[in-house]
């Protein structure tokens, strides 16, 4: 509805009438109109509240990250129609043979609907400027049934559709998990990449949409890629299937969600921003790469997709399946525990799997990058004809200071959190507790004084490549070099079409991509993640390395992974090297449960960002006086900046509040906020993230 804002109008939603109102009579005003769009269902609307409630942001503003953007303009009048006509069933029950030969024009549409999955008014036109007509009378006669959504033709390709004979986990997985549907029950699809959990997925989208309900699958935004989508198509050519992510043009993005809410599109193929969309027949969820950050919002309503996802299933009482290679401890631990069911696959069916090895680069001479074993394994993967991948990871680096001769890394003494080498103050700082320290002048276990900090750069490493292998073709993939609009694809294309020997690149790379010549991947400095302040650093490049593992050799050829490492003895690498995620959780389990890190404890972050420092700083000691007061069953650590503690001229820190209880954390927070809100902190902007994921 549109309603008038001050001078403006806005759209708004109802979400609740009353008869009376707090508000006198004389300043309550009217809607002005409708828009034209179905009312959102019951569910959606209390799925909105319950994430307005969770992730302490105001509802309206919630309900607006719910509705695509063309919906929450004031002169949406309404999609424009482009009907498509399709048979019903009882259209497809007719044969020509009911028609008198006579009866041209009615065998020729026949004809035509049944060709394709459906036609568009101008396909109409092509058969005669009658068919129009004509179609409209069968849409009376219930033989045709028209919907506002194109859904585009694909010709099935024989050998996608030739289903395969299921292996023994998978068929245990696809019986568990349907002899569940119509209840509320979560699981844990645990496979590396290949295992056929995609194939799992189609198996239970076909029996959902079986009987008539609609599957929400949602993929890390990095995943869904235009060949996903045409995967499902050409598996489920009839099955009309819609994409729902920030990559639409507004009007198709719109478009899409009114067929969803319409219950015409059978399956939702989205990213996290999906979770939102009303499905009247919903009777599956699938998140696949459930430990994926991008489920994560990270500004606004900063809301977890898969954990929303599980509260959906549970509202609408349907299963809902995380897939993972390796799982997020959260999830893990909830399978462990019994909470989820858990689901193995434990082999590739159609391919071997990668061997992965450590290459000991502590001997390597200071400045060299690539080590001799990986540049003879370069060498004769481009003399083979093959791919090679240089893959740097570069997530959650942040400086340590670690100890090359013992392996010893600055640690917090107060929090089991690495320190932070902050390079210009020469200290090293906790960003968990604000605890400080200066820089040691020697190990303190072992006297060396070899102290070192930990980098490396994509384009130094192609320079590098280039100077070793000239009649390589070098390409170098990562934010920098794909910020052109269709870049990427260009270069997935060449990479497909062999026109590269060797890449390089950093966490883009990692995911989702098939390239089936590429043979071998080397890992080169993933090392600082073992230092990392995050406590999650750990679980993330277990998670990132499987990944990357899994682009290697995914067809006929098997593939390699090279680790340059400095710690071979680390027992995350010892567990790569196994391929043994679970052994690597379960010890990082304890970990977390001794330090009692999430997930046995509950976590909330106040974020605060401001130009001036002191009123930063001023703020958050507010808010931790403020907070001290609230109760015993939340502890607060101190106001500390954020590790990067200024971006753009604004100073940011952060609080950190935690409880065992989620209830009592939920209970403090919202009481929290509202003595924050009123405050009113000028120049400070501030927000809430209930479950962080990242400092
Ligand atoms: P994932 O989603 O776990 O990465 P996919 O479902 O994409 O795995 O399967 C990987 C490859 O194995 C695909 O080429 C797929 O067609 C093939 N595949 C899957 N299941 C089977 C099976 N039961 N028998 C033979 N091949 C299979
Ligand atoms: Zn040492
Ligand atoms: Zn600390």
């Amino acid at each position: 509805m549109v309603v008038p804002f001050g001078r403006r109008r806005q759209v708004g939603l109802v979400v609740e009438v009353a008869d009376q109102s707090e508000i006198a009579d004389a300043r309550v005003r009217n809607i002005e109109r409708i828009l034209p769009v179905e009312p959102l269902p019951y569910e959606t609307l209390a799925l909105i509240r319950f994430a307005s409630d969770y992730y302490q942001f105001p509802i309206g503003q919630a309900a607006f990250v719910a509705l695509p953007a063309a919906l929450r303009r004031v002169r949406y009048r309404g999609p424009k129609p482009r009907w498509q006509y399709v048979l019903t069933h009882a259209g497809r029950e007719l044969s020509l043979s009911q028609f008198p030969a006579g009866a041209m024009l009615k065998r020729r549409l026949l004809e035509a609907l049944r060709s394709g999955p459906a036609l568009s008014r101008a396909d109409l036109l092509t058969v005669s400027a009658r068919a129009v007509n004509l179609a409209e009378s069968w849409v009376g006669a219930g033989l045709v049934e028209k919907h506002g959504h194109a859904f585009p033709d694909v010709t099935p390709d024989e050998k996608e559709i030739a289903s395969h004979e299921l292996t023994g986990e998978q068929r245990l997985a696809v019986d568990s998990i349907s002899a569940a549907m119509g209840s509320y029950s979560p699981w844990l699809l645990e496979g590396i990449t290949g295992s056929g959990k995609t194939e799992v997925y189609f198996r239970l989208i076909e029996q959902t949409a079986g009987r008539g309900l609609q599957t929400l699958l949602m993929v890390p935004e990095i995943n869904l890629t235009p060949q996903l989508e045409e995967r499902f198509r050409v598996r489920f050519p009839s099955l009309r299937l819609v994409g729902l992510h920030s990559n639409l043009a507004e009007g198709e993005r719109c478009a899409n969600w009114l067929a969803a809410h319409a219950g015409q599109a059978r399956v939702v193929i989205g990213t996290r921003l999906s979770i939102f969309t009303p499905m009247p027949q919903l009777g599956l969820i699938i998140v696949d790469e459930e430990q994926d950050g991008s489920f994560k919002q990270q500004d606004g309503l900063r809301y977890s997709a898969r954990d929303l996802a599980i509260f959906l299933a549970r509202q609408r009482r349907v299963p809902v399946v995380l897939g993972s290679a390796t799982p997020s401890l959260e999830t893990y631990n909830n399978a462990r525990s019994g909470r989820f069911g858990h689901l193995h696959l434990s082999r590739r069916p159609a391919a071997t799997r990668a061997s992965i090895s450590l290459v000991d680069i502590r001997g390597m001479a200071k400045g060299q990058s690539l080590s001799d074993e990986v540049l003879r394994a370069i060498g004769a993967r481009q003399a083979g004809n093959e791919q090679s991948l240089v893959f740097l990871n570069r997530r959650g680096f942040a400086p340590a200071l670690v100890c090359t001769a013992c392996g010893w890394n600055a640690g917090c003494t107060r929090c089991s959190a690495r320190l932070v080498w902050h390079l210009r103050d020469a200290v090293l700082r906790c960003h968990y507790c604000g605890h400080q320290e200066k820089l040691p002048r020697a190990c303190p276990t072992c006297g060396n004084q070899d102290l070192k900090g930990l980098g490396q750069g994509t384009q130094r490493l192609e320079q590098l490549l280039v100077a070793r292998f000239p009649d390589a073709r070098v390409l170098r993939i990562d934010r920098d070099s794909t910020r052109r609009k269709h870049a990427w694809h260009t270069m997935q294309d060449d990479i497909r079409g062999e026109r590269v020997d060797i890449l390089v690149g950093t966490q883009m790379l990692a995911k989702g991509h098939d390239f089936p010549k590429l043979t071998l991947v080397v890992v080169v400095n993933p090392d600082s993640a073992l230092f990392s302040t995050d406590f999650r650093a750990g679980e993330k490049l277990f998670q990132q390395l499987m990944q990357v593992a899994g682009r290697a050799g995914r067809a006929d050829l098997p593939g390699e992974v090279l680790v340059q490492t400095q710690f071979p003895e680390h027992p995350l690498y010892q567990a790569l090297v196994r391929q043994d995620y679970k052994s690597y959780a379960e010890e990082l389990l304890d970990e977390r449960r001794r330090a009692v890190f999430p997930p046995f404890v509950y976590q909330a972050l106040l974020r605060a960002e401001s130009q001036s420092e002191s009123m930063l700083m001023d703020f958050l000691n507010y808010a931790a006086s403020e907070a001290g007061t609230a109760g015993q069953a939340v502890t607060l650590y101190d106001p500390v900046p954020a590790i990067i503690s200024k971006i753009a001229g604004h100073h940011r820190g952060h609080l950190l509040v935690e409880s065992a209880s989620r209830m009592e954390l939920q209970r403090f927070l919202s009481e929290w906020r509202s003595l924050l809100v009123q405050r009113k902190a000028a120049r400070v902007r501030w927000s809430l993230d209930v479950d962080p994921i990242e400092l």
